[in-house]
């Protein structure tokens, strides 16, 4: 990611460029003597995957008066102008026949506070399908490190996947070389995209499962509902076992 000035006699101009596979919001403050803005200042500017020379401002150049401009600007993962379509049935995301307990749910007193996260507990190696079709856009498969504390948080391996209407989801806690899917790939739903771990914060083997959007710089997790039987769609319910049917 990188926000830079082109400038000419007339105008400074700030341009970004995003080489990741997902999109990146950006936030600017602007101090303009003398000058202002050639449009108002957006709340955020977002900067499309693999996109280069996004124009985000312009500040005239006066030629009859001393004038001076300041930047900063803060970014995050994510596009914060991102809406959940809330009437999508997300699919459990293991394979067909296969039964797994929710032993953590949203906002979850173990590790879940504040957080529309959730955990299934699975067996290191098995098999976690997409529960809605997208793209993979941030992938970490490198660790063989997993404890119950936050001195390992940074150590989980994952698989993200951009959803089509901005959001994303982040799989979680995958064994060490346990991504099946590549950066950029187009996937389906209920594709099989990885295998499950214990690597990062875990004090056991799970897929820890979370939609969010981001807003104000940080992630907002959202609660999503699955469809667990044919046309039975609903939110997913902690200490509850859930089989798959599709
Ligand atoms: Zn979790």
């Amino acid at each position: 990611m990188k926000i830079y000035v082109e400038e000419d006699e007339n105008a400074i101009r700030l341009l970004g460029d995003n080489s990741e596979y997902f999109p990146i919001s950006v936030t600017l403050q602007i101090d303009l003597k003398g000058t202002k803005l050639e449009s108002p200042l957006e709340d955020y500017y977002v900067l499309q995957p693999n996109s280069s020379g996004t124009l985000l401002a312009t500040i005239p150049k006066p030629s009859d008066r001393s004038w001076s401009y300041r930047f900063a600007y803060n970014y995050s993962m994510g596009n914060a102008l991102a809406v959940h379509d809330d009437q999508y049935a997300y699919q459990l995301p293991f394979p067909k026949g296969q039964s797994y307990r929710l032993t953590q749910g949203y906002n979850g007193r173990s590790t879940h506070q504040g957080l529309n996260a959730l955990d299934f507990t699975m067996p290191e190696g098995d098999t976690i399908t997409a529960a809605r079709e997208g793209i993979v856009v941030r992938i970490k498969e490198d660790s063989n490190r997993g404890c119950p504390s936050s001195n390992c948080a940074n150590d989980g391996n994952y698989v993200t996947i951009l959803h089509s209407d901005g959001t994303m989801a982040d799989y979680v806690h995958l064994q060490m070389n346990g991504v099946l899917v590549e950066l950029g790939d187009t996937i389906e739903k209920g594709q099989v995209i990885a295998l499950n771990g214990a690597t990062g914060w875990a004090s056991g083997a799970h897929l820890h499962f979370v939609v969010y959007s981001t807003g104000n710089h940080a992630q907002k997790s959202i609660q999503v509902r699955f469809e667990t039987a044919p046309g039975r769609i609903e939110f997913l319910e902690e200490n509850t076992t859930y089989s798959a049917f599709q």
